[in-house]
């Protein structure tokens, strides 16, 4: 039990808001995105700068606190918010500074992707992130990122330049290829367990105006996209990317509405050169298999970040499975389009997103993201805002999963799975796992940071404990 003058002289130290239940705001700051989640800490700091988050992590180490760390909130499992303990919430540590040119991008911890896309379009720039623009930049970018620029650009790890880090012991330092570079590779992919970022430097890409959008198809025609795609994003220039889903066509613009919740199969475009590159690259698709709609059109690559915020807004229900493949059989894809047919809601989707490309140029332990040579990563996530369909989209999303995870490679990207216990972990980081045990031995060995996918500290000859 904290003492109510341990609290107010923390409050006193801060620049942002120390929140605690009795405040008004308690309720709201307590929210992450997965509505699923619903954890009650005993304090949020609202940190509103460096100073803030070393003093958190001095109350919460004094204290004997469990610490969570807050960037966006969109983490699946809830990893930005814990029971009982403080919050520490980088949200007001949000700005971007474009230096365009270096073609480098300072941005704060609690920024979020739709801040870096805004800022950087305005240079003709873009740093490669996700699909949505509301996601955090700390966790995504901790885990590795994922996105429509991963097969031109890489993760977005791979355009990370350095980061600043407070560690446990509240001292805070760079993460960098010259300074402590061996926290500089656990950062890249080794999700929140080594402090807290309060600052990122990335490099930053000439992206301005791309060509992008979705096609759809009839799910009876699912299987022939699938085996079509399989082909195609394996060999395409890396101008192009496409993430392949399911999903049920929402009722409203672009959407003609005789396809209105329909369930159909769909390929999410983004060329990063001209209409006139772009077509004949996907006019054999035309051919073969005329898609039911397209909506294919050159846009400023912050619209196409946005294109999905308005579907998925905070306060939903979600439960994410998700593995890395790297074959696509016809048996994987006769599963695929038996459990896509079923699709429980109309939030709820299947993505495949592709992992080549650029994102194959680093070796499996250049970073800790071991799973270089998969061809895509795959994410079943049941979604809608109504809790009374939980177990519907839970049901789902298992019973697909358990269908296709045989045909997986074995571990799964860590942004996109829940609470999946530590073998999970262990088979995502493969022979890159003891390394990041080690790192974490010497930069956190108490495991202070332990509201993550957690990586326990290790010995120096890299046996965890
Ligand atoms: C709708 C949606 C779409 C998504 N799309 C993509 C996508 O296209 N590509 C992709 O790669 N991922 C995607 N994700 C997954 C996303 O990368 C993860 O959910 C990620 O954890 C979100 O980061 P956050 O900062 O918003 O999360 P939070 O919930 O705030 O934090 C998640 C974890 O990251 C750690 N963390 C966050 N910020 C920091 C920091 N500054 N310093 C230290 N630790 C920190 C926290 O400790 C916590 O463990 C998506 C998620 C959602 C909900």
């Amino acid at each position: 039990m904290l003492q109510q003058d341990t609290i107010a002289q923390f409050r006193a130290q801060l620049r942002g808001e120390l929140i605690s239940p009795d405040d008004q705001s308690y309720a709201g700051a307590r929210k992450v995105y997965n509505a699923m989640i619903d954890r009650k800490p005993a304090l949020i700091a609202k940190c509103a700068d460096v100073a803030d988050v070393i003093g958190a992590v001095r109350f919460g180490r004094e204290n004997g606190l469990r610490v969570a760390i807050r960037g966006g909130g969109h983490n699946a499992g809830g990893l930005g918010v814990c029971d009982d303990g403080l919050v520490i919430d980088l949200s007001p540590i949000r700005y971007v500074h474009v230096d365009p040119a270096a073609r480098a991008v300072r941005v704060g911890g609690g920024s979020t992707w739709g801040d870096v896309d805004h800022a950087t379009h305005a240079f003709g720039l873009a740093v490669p992130s996700g699909i949505i623009s509301t996601t955090g930049v700390g966790g995504l970018t901790l885990g590795g990122g994922l996105g429509h620029l991963t097969r031109k650009y890489g993760l977005t790890i791979d355009s990370l330049l350095s980061a600043d880090i407070v560690l446990a012991d509240g001292r805070v330092v760079v993460a960098s290829p010259e300074e402590n570079s061996d926290l500089f590779w656990a950062i890249r992919g080794g999700g929140g367990n080594f402090g807290v970022a309060t600052s990122f430097l990335f490099r930053a890409h000439p992206v301005h105006t791309v060509c992008a959008g979705p096609m759809l198809w009839e799910m009876d025609q699912a299987a022939d996209i699938m085996k079509w795609y399989r082909e195609f994003i394996v060999s395409a220039p890396e101008d192009i990317s496409g993430f392949f889903a399911f999903m049920t066509v929402p009722p409203g613009p672009p959407f003609p509405e005789a396809l209105h919740m329909k369930k159909m199969c769909a390929i999410v475009w983004c060329c990063t050169g001209s209409m006139d590159q772009a077509n004949p690259m996907l006019d054999p698709i035309r051919t073969y298999r005329r898609p039911a709609f397209e909506f294919f059109v050159p846009m400023p690559f912050p619209m196409l970040q946005g294109m999905f915020d308005g579907l998925y807004t905070p306060g939903l229900q979600w439960y994410w499975k998700a593995d890395f493949v790297k074959e696509l059989g016809d048996r994987a894809i006769d599963l695929h389009v038996k459990h896509g047919s079923q699709l429980p809601t109309m939030h709820s989707t299947m993505h495949l997103y592709p992992i080549n490309g650029a994102a194959h140029k680093p070796t499996s332990n250049d970073t800790p993201w071991k799973y270089r040579d998969a061809t895509w990563s795959e994410v079943i996530v049941g979604v809608d805002p109504d809790p009374a369909n939980r177990d519907r989209i839970v049901t789902w999303a298992r019973e697909y999963w358990q269908a296709l995870h045989p045909f997986g490679a074995g571990g799964a990207y860590i942004n996109f799975m829940m609470d999946e216990g530590a073998d999970r972990i262990r088979a995502t980081y493969g022979e890159n796992y003891d390394r990041l045990s080690a790192i974490k031995a010497k930069y956190d060995p108490g495991n202070f940071f332990n509201v993550n996918q957690n990586i326990p500290p290790g010995t120096a000859s890299g046996d965890s404990a």
